[in-house]
């Protein structure tokens, strides 16, 4: 069921616009991901929805009721920021409590949700530790418990994980999912970081330039791509120039393969997405392409090699190694190469 609409927002600071005519529908309980680019408008959506930021024209609906004007303190949502913000002279659960002793909760009754909450977020037994003696991981675990404490209907996480190291960030990115799934409340996320994005969401918005390019299913986006930018920035890809000949009949690289895209016009330019773990590395004389291996770097589970083919350089992954200077053949499965529209500057839904 839709929960939150953002109609038709713009917003601008000084004289530059940040988004223009945005319109987005989050459904109730789903995990929803902003991802893209550094200054492409992400902060701004999740303030306007958290009601921290107004729009200059446009609307923000909550289960059908115009809130675009109604404070932060007054709508069903929560925010964690990157900065977790603990009262540093507070312990965990006074930290965890706070929300509820404002709104004059009576102590019992925090006594119960705190302990619940530090349950979930795996941090039992903490809550007379002060803020000091945790982990940064533990601190922003302790951010998330404060915002969820106060049992919002939508929690709002702009880059909570930024902070963390590699390891700890994964770990976080599953107990977050893990914890969405156990409340059945909407998380709103934003990041730039396209493997969390593709881990975590039910569904993700790239966007560029205030603009959204594509909204879909992770494995959507991942598989298909809707124009150079949504490819280029989601995961490692080939981005080579074609021509459509006819439905399922591409040629790039000077060959003509089988494909499955259809709905083109007759002998149009395009542009194509091959994934490298996509690439077949076969004999020469068996490939639909030939090329020259120009690198070779091993990459822990696989291979990462460049390959030269008549002057275009694709990149290949392969478990096999193979020498600098061989002859190698390529060919690709239909349904692996993904031809897309020619993109204009500010990409296909503009
Ligand atoms: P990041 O990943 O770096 O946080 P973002 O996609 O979240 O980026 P926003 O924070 O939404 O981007 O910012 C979009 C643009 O608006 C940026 O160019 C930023 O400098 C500008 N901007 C944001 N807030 C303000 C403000 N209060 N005053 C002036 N400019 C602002």
């Amino acid at each position: 069921m839709k929960q939150i609409e953002l109609k038709q927002i713009c917003k601008s600071f000084d004289d530059m616009t940040v988004l223009k005519n945005l319109d987005l529908t989050i459904e109730e309980e789903e995990f929803l991901t902003l991802l893209g680019p550094s200054g492409c408008g992400k902060t701004t959506i999740l303030r306007i929805i958290g009601g921290f930021e107004e729009p200059d024209s446009g609307q923000v609906l909550f289960e059908g009721k115009d809130i675009t004007k109604i404070p932060p303190h007054l709508r069903p949502i929560n925010t964690v920021f990157q900065q977790y913000a603990l009262f540093p002279h507070m312990n965990v659960e006074e930290n965890v409590g706070f929300g509820l002793r404002m709104k004059g909760v009576n102590k019992e009754e925090i006594k119960k949700r705190v302990e619940r909450m530090l349950k979930l977020v795996n941090l039992a037994g903490y809550g007379k530790r002060r803020v000091d003696q945790l982990s940064g991981g533990q601190k922003q675990r302790i951010a998330i418990a404060r915002a969820l404490v106060n049992e919002p209907e939508v929690l709002l996480l702009d880059e909570p994980l930024g902070a963390l190291d590699m390891k700890l960030r994964k770990e976080m990115q599953l107990e977050l999912k893990r914890m969405q799934q156990e409340l059945g409340i909407t998380f709103i996320f934003v990041t730039h970081d396209q493997e969390e994005a593709l881990t975590m969401s039910d569904r993700i918005v790239v966007m560029n330039e205030g603009v959204i390019q594509q909204m879909g299913d992770p494995k959507d986006i991942y598989d298909e791509p809707q124009n150079r930018f949504v490819a280029d920035f989601i995961g490692d890809s080939n981005i080579v120039e074609g021509v459509m000949h006819a439905d399922y009949d591409v040629s790039f690289s000077g060959h003509r393969f089988v494909c499955v895209d259809k709905g083109f016009a007759p002998e149009e330019p395009v542009d194509i997405v091959l994934r490298p773990e996509d690439l077949e590395l076969v004999a020469p004389e068996q490939g639909m392409l030939v090329g020259k291996v120009e690198s070779c770097l091993f990459r822990g589970v696989h291979y990462e090699m460049e390959i030269d083919v008549q002057g275009e350089i694709y990149k290949s992954q392969s478990t096999k190694s193979m020498e600098v200077g061989a002859l190698v053949g390529i060919t690709i499965a239909p349904d692996l190469i993904q031809v897309m529209h020619k993109s204009t500057k500010k990409g296909a839904m503009a």
